[in-house]
């Protein structure tokens, strides 16, 4: 009897957390010339974490407007337009700062430092730190296993990928395999609103790619009304994305590498698009 209860108990609080997971509430906010800011909110707990806040003052102001309180700022990396809004977050938050125990000396107001593997939580939502050099050397994203979402900064754009600042093609090349193993649902919220310009050169590399033409017709169409075309879905990304694609025959045809290594092929697409 006594297990009967207990297991019944256990089953609702299953229940219970699958219901808020699916509550997960993020508000995606466009900032400067192409940067998207993203609140996450979870409802069971009040708990907010923003993901690399370019600028205080507009999470500052949904905050308000919501009345929620910020927990933390998960960055992604030390580039200014990802943590440029991190002290006055802190002090007028009272905040936590979380990014990658490598970049320590280059995160402002960082309070703790993680890397690969590491756990985050975020009232019942679990994060899971993916280490993804390339763009720069510490970069890290945030996985949300149970929600199907990742947060993934300058690593994985829509239609593609970041530039190589600090790390090699290879490191970057690697990174991107790990993101091509999540689940096809998964959703990308990247931290910038490229995917026009990048659908421009994935159709140079991939002009026959009946999902890549169809795709770029629903962005423009997005774009002309100035929607976000962000997220997307590693779905979307494995059938268009050029710097995901190194084993399509048709790419490999166009650029001249049918029989070129696949990291061989990325950094041949990589250096094309430098120069698009
Ligand atoms: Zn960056
Ligand atoms: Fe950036």
């Amino acid at each position: 009897m006594l297990s009967l209860v207990c297991r019944n108990t256990s089953s609702l609080y299953v229940h219970l957390i699958a219901w808020v997971r699916k509550m997960l509430t993020i508000i995606q906010i466009p900032v400067l010339t192409d940067n998207y800011i993203y609140l996450v909110h979870e409802p069971l707990s009040g708990e907010t974490a923003v993901v690399d806040p370019a600028l205080a003052q507009p999470v500052l102001d949904i905050l308000n407007e919501k009345d929620w309180r910020l927990t933390c700022i998960l960055n992604t990396h030390h580039h200014w337009d990802h943590v440029g809004g991190n002290l006055e977050l802190k002090e007028k938050t009272g905040c936590k700062i979380i990014a990658a125990q490598s970049d320590r000396d280059r995160i402002p107001g960082i309070n703790a430092g993680v890397s690969e593997g590491d756990i985050i939580m975020l009232g019942a939502c679990r994060a899971r730190v993916i280490s993804t050099p390339g763009h720069t050397s510490g970069h890290i994203v945030y996985y949300f296993a149970e929600d199907e979402v990742l947060f993934c900064g300058d690593t994985l754009f829509a239609m593609g990928c970041g530039r190589l600042f600090e790390g090699t093609a290879e490191q970057m090349w690697s990174s991107l395999q790990k993101l091509k193993a999540l689940p096809a649902s998964t959703r990308i919220y990247c931290t910038h609103e490229y995917t026009q310009a990048n659908g421009r050169f994935a159709l140079s590399v991939e002009p026959d790619n009946p999902q890549l033409q169809q795709r770029m017709e629903v962005i423009n169409q997005l774009r002309e009304k100035h929607l976000p075309t962000v997220p997307s879905t590693i779905e979307q990304e494995l059938a268009t994305n050029p710097f995901l694609r190194e084993d399509s025959l048709a790419l490999r045809s166009v650029i001249n590498m049918t029989n070129s290594k696949s990291v061989e092929v990325f950094a041949e697409v990589r250096r094309l698009k430098d120069r698009f």
